[in-house]
């Protein structure tokens, strides 16, 4: 069963949350929501820009002391209280993204469930924030570390993953004690106005969770106002790379986790019955708009005649079709524009010279024609020098490339621009573990397409998937939004001060 949103007789319209409380705008002063699967407008979104970041990052500030000063049992109580709500209003959020995105409800349910997970980390925020202590480095001095927050944190998230992806972000940096602004995807915002109003019903301080809707301008705003001290921005490589070098320069912390074009490797000993189902699932799954999708099969000697015939059987019983309806495999793709641009890129894969196999651009939804709709593609026989191998097409294309050798096949692997995630698909474990130990992607699948790691663990690429040292989420995120003290303490006894010395200090 899957959930269905009420039809309102007039269009909602979002808005900005800040301090607490929605912060409502004009209707000329927002922008169209579309349902992917019928085409239609179903709410409008503020277009935010430097006053309302200006109003945000105000509110986060005042609220930052109190903040983190709050005693860590009760923060921590907050973030239980918070995953409850969430949980409890599972479906609902879910319904909301595959009404904005376009994705199938149980897929967006599955990302809201991983989203959650990273609640659950952050309810354990008393244990991550503890330090090191050690007694006794010299006579009378003893040291110790803590974990403090560093001020106002801020996201700036993609439209693909529009609950999961600020989930991995946001909770970790106020478990920290840094309260938050977060400029979500315009494009897919229903999600984000539920957990605000979540938030204020779990009994959240007003100004420590803070959202301002927008692209460009409130992006810029953001990235230059002062006191922002940490961001982290999950999108396309072009914008990340903006963020990440402007603010930077500006002193701030950044951590950019951008494009990919991940490929799974099949050796000739694999299992094809589990890797062509695999290889559906990630290329296909939520239309390909996934950065952990696996867009390219590097099959090696000869498991490509016999990897081809089980994907095509697999792909003719594939339903694309509206993400609530029960039994569709694939929804719509997000915008009109991005299925435009997807269908260029099936263009210039067969002018490239690609075998294209299976053609997802006739498709058309018998009773939705006006949804973003794309049946799904696949090209054979691509190679290293085009395109559609380099660059990501984000859409439900899938091309299969053909290597001679286990080098061969590794060495694309590591040739790639990006790297994000990747895959082995084998029954050796000798060759899986050469794989993890070579392969330079630091997400691995190994008979897993889509490794994405458990909630508690980080989460992030390198490459041009990647800016910045540290990952997303688990120990990294922990360390990305808080600043660490190392403290030297000395406790003589009485009468036995050191004296003066102007000697450099030692540990004796
Ligand atoms: P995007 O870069 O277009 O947008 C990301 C964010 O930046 C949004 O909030 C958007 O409003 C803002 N933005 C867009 N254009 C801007 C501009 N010119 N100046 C300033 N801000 C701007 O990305 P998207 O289309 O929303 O998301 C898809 C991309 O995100 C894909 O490339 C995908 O691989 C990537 N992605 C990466 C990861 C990862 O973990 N590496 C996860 C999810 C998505």
């Amino acid at each position: 069963m899957t959930t269905q949103l009420a039809q309102p007789a007039t269009l909602p319209i979002l808005s900005h949350w800040i301090g607490g409380r929605p912060v409502e705008v004009p209707p000329e002063e927002t922008g169209p929501v579309y349902n992917p699967a019928t085409g239609e407008v179903v709410a409008r979104v503020p277009r935010g820009g430097a006053p309302e970041v200006e109003r945000a990052v105000a509110a986060a500030r005042a609220a930052f002391p109190a903040w983190r000063d709050m005693p860590l049992i009760a923060r921590s109580g907050l973030f239980f209280a918070f995953r409850e709500l969430m949980w409890r209003h599972r479906e609902e959020l879910a319904a909301l993204i595959t009404r904005d995105h376009g994705k199938t409800f149980p897929d967006a349910l599955a990302g809201v469930t991983r989203g959650i997970e990273t609640i659950e980390f952050a309810c354990g925020l008393p244990v991550h924030l503890a330090g090191l202590n050690t007694p006794n480095v010299a006579t009378a001095v003893d040291t110790y570390t803590l974990r403090g927050p560093l001020g106002v944190a801020a996201a700036i998230t993609p439209f693909n993953f529009p609950a999961m992806v600020p989930l991995w972000i946001y909770p970790i940096a106020m478990a920290c004690g840094n309260t938050f602004v977060l400029k979500p995807s315009s494009h897919t915002p229903g999600a984000t106005q539920l957990q605000a109003e979540l938030w204020k019903e779990a009994g959240l301080p007003a100004g420590v969770f803070n959202v301002v809707y927008g692209g460009r301008e409130a992006v810029t705003a953001i990235v230059e106002h002062p006191d922002v001290r940490a961001i982290q921005f999950v999108g396309s490589t072009a914008v990340g790379r903006y963020v990440y070098e402007e603010g930077t320069r500006r002193g701030k912390r950044v951590g950019a986790f951008t494009s990919a074009k991940n490929a799974m490797v099949v050796l000739p000993d694999a299992d094809m019955e589990l890797t062509a189902d695999a290889a559906i699932a990630a290329g296909y799954g939520s239309a390909g708009e996934r950065c952990m999708a696996q867009t390219l099969v590097i099959a090696v000697g000869d498991a490509a005649e016999r990897l081809r015939p089980l994907m095509l059987e697999r792909i003719a019983r594939l339903r694309v079709g509206p993400g609530m309806e029960p039994g569709v495999d694939m929804g719509p793709l997000y915008t009109r524009e991005h299925r435009a641009s997807v269908v260029q890129w099936i263009e210039r894969g067969c002018a490239e010279g690609a075998e294209l196999v299976v053609d997802g651009r006739p498709f058309v939804h018998p009773t939705e024609p006006e949804g973003f709709f794309l049946g799904v593609s696949l090209f054979d026989h691509v190679t290293a020098d085009m395109d559609i191998y380099r660059e990501e097409i984000f859409g439900p294309v899938l091309g299969i490339v053909r290597a001679a050798t286990y080098d061969e096949a590794l060495g694309l692997v590591n040739g790639h621009q990006y790297a994000n995630g990747t895959a082995i698909f084998t029954t050796d474990g000798g060759a899986a573990r050469r794989f993890r130990l070579e392969v330079e992607v630091p997400m691995i699948g190994v008979n897993v397409p889509i490794p994405v790691p458990a909630g508690y663990l980080s989460f992030g690429g390198a490459k041009a998937s990647a800016f910045g040292d540290l990952a997303l989420r688990g120990e990294d995120g922990i360390r990305f939004f808080t600043q660490q003290k190392m403290v030297t303490e000395r406790w003589p006894e009485p009468g036995r001060r050191p004296g003066l010395s102007l000697v450099f200090p030692g540990n004796s």
